[in-house]
């Protein structure tokens, strides 16, 4: 095999941004409005339309959004919130945002999503939310989750940053859970530069989040206390300036008019990664349940490091001195040093924890090239079959 190093780096993600997303932003910048304007109007009734819902209310970033959402649903100091270890750190951290503990429910080793049995274990009279992260853009196990929400009273926060146009048994995620949120930064699905959004079909929680975003404060005449005038304004509960700007609903609304075609394009490198790898005895290619479609936010393999004769570490770095993007999704959130310091033990999720030591994420967006998926599939070969044991056939 020829062996030539790229000297272009090829990242593990990265958006594409084409004329018309430009001429859409210069439109909003010659505009009378730079921030929360009528093109944030625009971009959440975009979304609200593409994944089915009543309501969409933008946010500054997903993160913010996620914080929002966990407003809206009334979570209270000492309350618990289950979610998944292998995630950003923000699934976890919108509940510390409220006082609240999250709680970390373990992984089906299958598909990587957090595992519904796992879930009802770790049930409380404290407990008050789930939030599920569809992992790499495959949607959770959300009916069952909605069944034991249902039994527990509990409110479903889907964390889908990674699925944006994924679709669980046929519906569209966005318009399963209570509410759902997607992150647009640069590396997920469409961008606004920053940004994110929580979609929901209940009222109450639209009213929330609207006034959470901007201050706590409302304007609407019906629910103030006292009316002093046309300039009066209240500020009822305490909220920050989460607001996203008009420049970047623009850049969103112009995005997601190209999300099939962006969609299409993952699915094809996926295919062309999946058949490439199928027979390297020591990749494990990613698995799907037959009723999901994924979004493929994230091309995630598994090493069977009984197979090989160094270590993740090391396959990991000969990628990256091939000058591959490869990433590593995720370190368990319970890993690091702030959670770790708040008494969560090392333990607590194995199949969480045995994954990470042997996952790789490889590059994958919509605007990779044949040239560069061909470059990443012959390096991943190339370097795991130079370290995988003799005496392994390379089958399954
Ligand atoms: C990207 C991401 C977020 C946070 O989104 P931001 O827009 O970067 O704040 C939250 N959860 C997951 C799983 C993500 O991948």
């Amino acid at each position: 095999m020829t062996k030539q190093v790229e000297n272009k780096f090829i990242p593990y993600g990265h958006q594409q941004i084409d004329q018309d997303d430009i001429d859409a932003v210069i439109s909003v910048l010659q505009s009378d409005y730079l921030t929360t304007g009528p093109e944030v109007n625009r971009f959440e009734a975009a979304v609200a339309n593409y994944v089915g819902t009543k309501y969409a209310v933008a946010f500054s970033n997903g993160t913010a959004a996620l914080h929002g959402a966990c407003y809206a649903a009334d979570i209270q100091e000492d309350d618990e919130v289950i979610t998944s270890p292998m995630t950003f750190v923000a699934s976890s951290n919108c509940v510390l945002y409220m006082g609240a503990n999250p709680v970390f429910a373990d992984i089906d080793p299958k598909t990587y999503n957090i595992d519904p049995i796992e879930i009802s274990k770790k049930i409380t009279d404290k407990t008050k939310a789930i939030i599920p992260v569809d992992f790499t853009g495959q949607p959770c196990e959300l009916d069952k989750i909605k069944e034991i929400a249902t039994k527990y009273n509990l409110v479903v926060i889907e964390d889908a940053a990674h699925a944006l146009g994924a679709e669980y048994k046929g519906r569209k995620v966005g318009s399963i859970s209570d509410m759902t949120m997607f992150s647009f930064h640069p590396v997920k699905h469409i961008t606004t530069g920053e940004g994110g959004i929580i979609t929901t079909n209940n009222k109450k929680y639209y009213e929330k989040l609207m006034e959470f975003r901007s201050h706590g404060i409302t304007r609407d005449r019906t629910k103030l206390e006292e009316d002093h005038g046309p300039w009066y304004y209240e500020m009822q509960s305490l909220g920050y300036n989460y607001r996203m700007t008009d420049i970047q609903a623009a850049l969103g609304t112009s995005q997601l008019n190209k999300i099939d075609g962006f969609l299409k394009n993952r699915k094809a490198i996926v295919e062309a990664y999946d058949e490439a790898f199928a027979s390297i005895s020591a990749v494990k290619t990613p698995f799907q349940k037959e009723y999901n479609d994924s979004s493929w936010h994230l091309y995630v393999i598994s090493l069977n490091l009984d197979k090989l004769i160094v270590s993740r570490k090391k396959i990991f770095e000969e990628l990256r001195k091939a000058n591959i993007g490869v990433n590593v999704h995720y370190i368990p959130v319970y890993y690091q040093p702030f959670y770790q310091e708040r008494g969560f033990q090392k333990g607590i999720c194995p199949n969480s924890e045995q994954l990470y030591e042997t996952i790789i994420t490889l590059p994958l967006f919509p605007s990779m090239t044949k040239h560069e998926v061909k470059y990443v599939v012959e390096n991943v070969i190339s370097i795991v079959t130079n370290y995988t044991k003799s005496g392994w056939d390379d089958f399954k």
